[in-house]
């Protein structure tokens, strides 16, 4: 089989490069099926099969020859070139390549989807959600448990899901206070009967300076005890000044105020974040009215 010396779609005309009629026409449908939709597999794949003549006896075509013509400058003309795309759609063409190679960076090399891979766990029974790659055609995300859960997702559907609930979680109104009735410290009767005791003992003609001794010691550690931290206010703050200064991309910061990460049967993604608030990504899909009211009691709950 012969190699091609010159791009599809031209030829040497009495040492000009000149236009091949058929082959500029298949040039423009491998544009215009590209932009409608059609990846390079589909492409070539119809192409072989119509028995359209890629060079001499080569009428079989490949993902990369495809990709080679979407990729070719010259279809838009210079250098002797004569144009046989318009530039608009060359131009359109190519935006979609490299969005869809900005997909595949993603699902092969950032960090915020190794972090969601090791991250996500099943909705249903807590079990850490195993990432299938390309089953089918989509990614499948299955739970390690075997609860029979499994989802059938596209990496960038999760990651919409996810900058979607980041980008919510930073809009979030956390100032609200959800502990008002937070006491930090409560004295019990215990308490009391043991500060009684001790100025009893303190007061006393004669001491027992070794039960006073143990007495105090108790007497403190009950009340140590009896103290609660306000948790929420704690971590909320940790939350907000976070939230405040991270993208969605920044999985170490973002991993300190997370403490679970699930997405359910439909897909949706919860983020539960520290201080016990639940956020869903409420701009996705999902606006069925019952949904949408499901969601506002379990996440009134989550922050009751
Ligand atoms: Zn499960």
């Amino acid at each position: 089989m012969k190699k091609r010396m010159i791009s599809f779609g031209y030829q040497i005309v009495d040492g000009e490069i000149a236009v091949v009629p058929d082959e500029a026409n298949i040039v423009r449908q491998v544009f215009q099926k590209y932009c409608d939709g059609s990846g390079y597999h589909n492409i070539a794949e119809e192409l072989s099969l119509a028995g359209v003549v890629y060079y001499r006896d080569d009428n079989v075509w490949s993902k990369r020859k495809i990709a080679r013509i979407i990729e070719n400058k010259k279809y838009i003309g210079g250098d002797d070139y004569p144009q046989i795309v318009d530039f608009d759609l060359f131009h359109r063409a190519n935006e979609i390549k490299s969005s869809k190679a900005k997909i595949h960076e993603f699902k092969e090399c950032l960090p915020i989807f190794s972090y969601l891979k090791s991250n996500i766990v099943c909705d249903r029974c807590g079990g850490h959600l195993n990432r299938l790659a390309h089953f089918g055609k989509q990614e499948r995300w299955l739970c390690g448990h075997k609860c029979e859960f499994q989802h059938f997702l596209y990496d960038d559907e999760i990651y919409k899901e996810w900058s979607g609930v980041i980008l919510k979680a930073k809009e979030y109104d956390f100032s609200v206070e959800r502990n008002k009735d937070f006491v930090p410290y409560k004295k019990s009767q215990d308490i009391m009967r043991m500060n009684n005791e001790i100025i009893r003992q303190i007061n006393a003609e004669h001491p027992n300076f070794s039960l006073t001794k143990k007495l105090i010691f108790d007497c403190a550690e009950m009340k140590f005890r009896a103290c609660k931290e306000d948790k929420y206010a704690i971590y909320t703050q940790k939350v907000k000044d976070i939230l405040k200064s991270a993208t969605e991309m920044d999985t170490e910061k973002l991993s300190k105020i997370i403490s679970k990460i699930t997405i359910d049967e439909n897909g949706r993604m919860k983020v539960l974040f520290i201080n016990g608030i639940e956020i869903t990504n409420e701009t996705g899909e999902q606006n069925a009215t019952e949904n949408c009211n499901e969601d506002r009691s379990k996440s009134a709950i989550a922050e009751a």
